[in-house]
């Protein structure tokens, strides 16, 4: 169901004014062509109120954003509120148990059908626990525009490349590799009021480290911004924090989703500084499960920041969580604000957003992978 608009821009009310107003260029005397004028200004006027195509209109309701559970990798679902437009950002791993079946199995829930859209699909960076799952997103889903960073892709994952460069020959998908500018390429949906732009910062995918070149990715739904950045760590958030266009498209976000499953080599003082996220979601593997066995994510140091940046006091119950104090170091038991959700202990979780505000439940999927 398409949700109201909240403006009449979107209605089409018949021929396009602009034809009724042709006749004033002719018109004769002073008086005459006076009223003319002011006809057509009417017209005009009619023509920007009622007959501007339907990209202009807004959508209202909720926002939906779904951080899978997908152990130690991400996946995560945007849905628009009209619930026909999404973007999928990254699709679980291939080194932890059961994430392909978890990630599948909860985006075959949430999109069901025979090859439903996907307007736009997001790999961050080509790195196991992003992209296992992107060859079957590919196969089965009308994908219509799929960015990357632009870098290119193990032998693991090359048949990816390969399949998006097919669907792009054939005409059914765009591929966009990240690193041009700023801009509305990652637009899911038309609504006015619902953008999501990459943020690409000067000398952007020259890192060695991978997780450095990761597409970062906004979005706005009227008065709030949502930040996904993927596994950038500290150069790369030095990278966004120093290019004047995107540092204060980082400020004031309502929603983080936490660069690089928790690590501390992201989420830098500086960077959680200037984004002041007020809620965050961390998707990272269980404690001494598959691959997290030695990443030890989230990392302590990490919830100690977040928990200082988060301000609101509305919600501020303090919860525990396993956390690692570095990656050999031990596991450990530390707090976490109450709007700090983790997918090795929420499992799957929904964020809700009406542009206004953010609410939080449980994604409440069937999921092989379970929770702490
Ligand atoms: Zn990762």
């Amino acid at each position: 169901m398409r949700a109201r608009s909240t403006s009449p821009g979107a209605v089409w009310r018949g021929a396009p004014a602009r034809e009724a107003a042709a006749p004033a260029v002719n018109g004769a005397g002073k008086r005459g062509r006076h009223r003319l004028a002011t006809r057509a200004l009417l017209a005009g006027a009619l023509w920007l109120v009622f007959v501007q195509p339907a990209r202009a209109a807004t959508v209202q309701g909720d926002m939906k954003i779904y951080v899978l559970n997908v152990g130690q990798g991400d996946a995560i679902l945007i849905v628009c509120p009209h619930a026909t437009h999404r973007m999928l950002i990254d699709a679980g791993a291939r080194g932890y148990p059961n994430s392909q079946k978890a990630f599948q199995q909860q985006l075959r829930q949430l999109v069901p059908g025979q090859q439903p859209p996907l307007q736009v699909v997001i790999a961050s960076h080509p790195h196991d626990d992003h992209i296992a799952g992107l060859h079957w997103v590919l196969q089965t889903f009308k994908v219509g525009k799929f960015v990357d960073n632009g870098k290119s892709y193990t032998k693991t994952f090359k048949k990816i490349r390969t399949l998006a460069n097919q669907q792009k020959k054939a005409g059914t998908l765009q591929y966009i590799p990240a690193g041009k500018s700023l801009s509305s390429i990652a637009d899911f949906c038309p609504a006015t009021n619902l953008h999501a732009e990459l943020l690409v910062p000067k000398g952007f995918g020259k890192a060695k480290n991978v997780n450095n070149n990761s597409v970062v990715v906004r979005v706005k739904y009227d008065k709030l911004s949502f930040l996904f950045t993927g596994d950038a760590e500290r150069e790369e958030e030095a990278q966004l924090l120093a290019d004047p266009l995107i540092k204060p498209r980082l400020g004031g976000a309502a929603f983080y989703k936490v660069g690089h499953h928790g690590a501390e080599t992201s989420s830098t003082h500086d960077f959680l500084s200037q984004m002041r996220p007020q809620w965050a979601a961390i998707s990272s593997g269980r404690k001494n499960i598959g691959k997290n066995k030695g990443y030890r994510h989230p990392r302590a140091l990490t919830l100690g920041a977040l928990l200082a940046v988060i301000t609101a006091d509305a919600d501020k119950e303090i919860r525990t969580v396993d956390a690692g104090e570095s990656a050999k170091g031990e596991w450990t038991t530390v707090k976490i604000h109450k709007r700090i959700y983790l997918t090795a202990k929420d499992d799957s979780i929904l964020f809700l957003s009406d542009g206004q505000t953010v609410r939080q439940q449980p994604a409440g999927l069937a999921n092989p992978i379970g929770p702490d």
